[in-house]
């Protein structure tokens, strides 16, 4: 497998190795430089000779030339000095270690032709041909003439020539220097990075990461300290999103309406439940996917919508809705485009709008309705009164009865559409108190008692001691007054009504009002909680009744946290079961 190198050691090594190139270098460069500064310092003492030598002859009369440099050789400190003296053309004329004939033309030397061009560096380390013995020659010119110096390269002179090696040691100690402070930086930059790289693994494996960081205090540091912040940042941003987005989801799937996101090419981001159902209302055939609704016929304009849209570059209309009436049903689709060009659709059931808007329109006709015939009538009895001044006593005292019947009846009517006004407008207008059901139910059956006995009725309580609830007394007491009302007035003779409070829980409690009376046909029995619904208008009118008894029933106990349903067999009564929380 491979090793996989820390990347402080690659950082330090590769730092290391540029430095160790650039310090080798530098090595040689100083190294030279020192080994020809040595080699100058010498060729200058030399050239010192040449030019001592040359002044001394040039003020010498005796012309001994032999005595002169061994005089000279022997004030200088080298004694083994070779000293030779060139005329213009290369000639030797003197030269204390050969004698002067056998020596060949000197013009070739190497530091001969340097001193000719007057180089700097008139120097050269040779094998003399003459001698055999290794030199180090200094070549001076001074008015064409060459005057020579030369010290034997044995030990001696290579001392002097010797390198000063201060500068090594210079050297390695900055190496050394050099090399802690790395190995310490990218040690430092290595740790850095690991963390950083840990951190980097860690989020990758686990998702989370809510380990503490600790990073040096340098720049690295604070990048990596800000790059944990934002990835931090970033990631509670997303969680957000994700909680937002669940939010949006929850309400989508618990939405009354169907909804469905598209992108761009028609693929489905998203759908709730209530959208296939609703569409495979509409549809003949069954639908599987979201994706095939917008095939069906009866959403062409929407179709048709898109494929322009997806076309056009003006102006673009980011809406269309189309109504389909279907299954009994009529659904409100609509589609919203977005700039990006995917876009949504939601599916609508107003039926329930539709239904409430063509109930609220008949009630108001119920309203006029109900109204219109106390009125009338009152008006009528009324008129008769007037225009007949001479009306016998008897006769006006009955038309005045039947008016204040009829205003009566009128006064009921408005009590009981405001009941249910309050109810349902404002329902915290009912104040609460503690009330005893058992008391109340009783309290009712006696004051219908009368009634019952006129109609042989016999009434069962199956109650315990006592009910409490917390509850509006009032319209507690509107409850069971109005079944005792129907049943005596719509049961029929000799009949038992039955008030039973069958179960009670921690909440609520559980009633049956029955009687074995003439029951309800099944197609009424849904609808007898309608407002103004009468199974039988004439014969409820004209006992008294306003059609709005069962709905303030089904209201008040709505109001009670409760629910109602009613239940009958034709012609063996009819069984009211609700709720009444406690
Ligand atoms: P109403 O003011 O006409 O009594 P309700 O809302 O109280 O109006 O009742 C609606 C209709 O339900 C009544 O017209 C009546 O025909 C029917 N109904 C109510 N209770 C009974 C019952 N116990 N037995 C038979 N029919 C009933």
């Amino acid at each position: 497998m491979k090793r996989n190198i820390p990347f402080s050691q690659k950082l330090f090594w590769s730092i290391f190795f540029i430095f160790l190139g650039f310090t080798g270098c530098f090595f040689i460069f100083q190294y030279q430089r020192e080994a020809e500064f040595a080699q100058e310092k010498l060729d200058t003492v030399l050239k010192t000779y040449n030019h001592q030598l040359h002044y001394r002859l040039l003020h010498d009369t005796t012309h001994q030339v032999d005595s002169i440099v061994k005089n000279f050789l022997d004030e200088i400190p080298n004694k083994d000095i070779r000293v030779t003296i060139i005329d213009p053309s290369g000639n030797v004329l003197f030269d204390n270690s050969a004698g002067v004939d056998d020596l060949p033309n000197h013009n070739d030397r190497e530091e001969v032709q340097k001193a000719r061009k007057m180089e700097k560096r008139s120097f050269a380390i040779r094998l003399s041909e003459t001698t055999g013995i290794r030199y180090f020659y200094s070549a001076s010119n001074i008015n064409s003439y060459i005057y020579r110096t030369a010290l034997p390269y044995d030990p001696d002179t290579k001392g002097i020539l010797a390198i000063n090696i201060d500068f090594i040691y210079f050297m390695a100690i900055m190496v050394a220097i050099f090399i802690l402070v790395l190995s310490r930086y990218s040690r430092r930059i290595g740790q850095t990075i690991a963390k950083l790289r840990d951190f980097a693994r860690n989020i990758r494996d686990v998702k989370q990461d809510d380990k503490e960081y600790v990073f040096p205090n340098d720049e690295l540091g604070e990048i990596s300290k800000q790059i944990i912040t934002l990835y931090h940042k970033q990631q509670k941003a997303k969680d957000d999103l994700a909680v937002e987005r669940e939010k949006l989801i929850k309400h989508f799937q618990y939405s009354r309406e169907g909804f469905a996101m598209f992108t761009d090419s028609g693929q489905e981001i998203l759908s709730n439940i209530l959208y296939i159902q609703f569409a495979n209302l509409i549809a003949d055939e069954d639908i599987h996917a979201a994706e095939e609704v917008i095939e069906l016929p009866e959403l062409a304009p929407i179709r048709k919508f898109l494929e322009q849209q997806g076309n056009s570059s003006r102006t673009r209309v980011l809406r269309e809705t189309v109504t389909v009436d279907k299954a009994g049903k009529i659904f409100l689709v609509e589609c919203m485009l977005f700039l990006n060009n995917s876009y949504e659709i939601s599916i609508n059931d107003i039926s329930r709008q539709e239904e409430e808007s063509r109930m609220k329109r008949q009630l108001t006709q119920n309203v006029a309705h109900e109204l219109k015939t106390p009125v009338s009538s009152i008006q009528g009895y009324l008129e008769t009164i007037i225009s007949n001044p001479d009306l016998p006593a008897d006769k006006r005292a009955f038309f005045l009865e039947r008016c204040y019947a009829q205003s009566t009846r009128l006064t009921g009517l408005l009590q009981d559409i405001s009941v249910l006004n309050r109810l349902e407008e404002a329902g915290d207008l009912f104040d609460l108190t503690e009330v005893d059901l058992t008391k109340l139910i009783t309290d009712i059956s006696r004051e219908c008692e009368q009634r019952m006995k006129a109609k042989n009725i016999s009434c069962r309580l199956r109650l315990p001691q006592s009910l409490p609830i917390h509850g509006n007394n009032s319209l507690l007491y509107s409850i069971f007054r109005n079944l005792f009302d129907n049943s005596i007035a719509y049961g029929g003779e000799g009949i038992t009504i039955t008030v039973n409070c069958y179960k009670q829980d921690e909440k609520f409690y559980y009633f049956n009002f029955s009687d074995n009376g003439v029951g309800i046909e099944e197609k009424h029995i849904n609808r007898i909680f309608e407002r103004f619904y009468r199974v039988d208008t004439g014969r409820s009118r004209k006992l008294g009744g306003t059609g709005l008894g069962l709905s303030i029933v089904k209201n008040a106990v709505i109001f009670h946290k409760g629910q109602i349903s009613a239940k009958s067999i034709i012609g063996k009564g009819v069984n009211f079961l609700f709720t009444l929380h406690k």
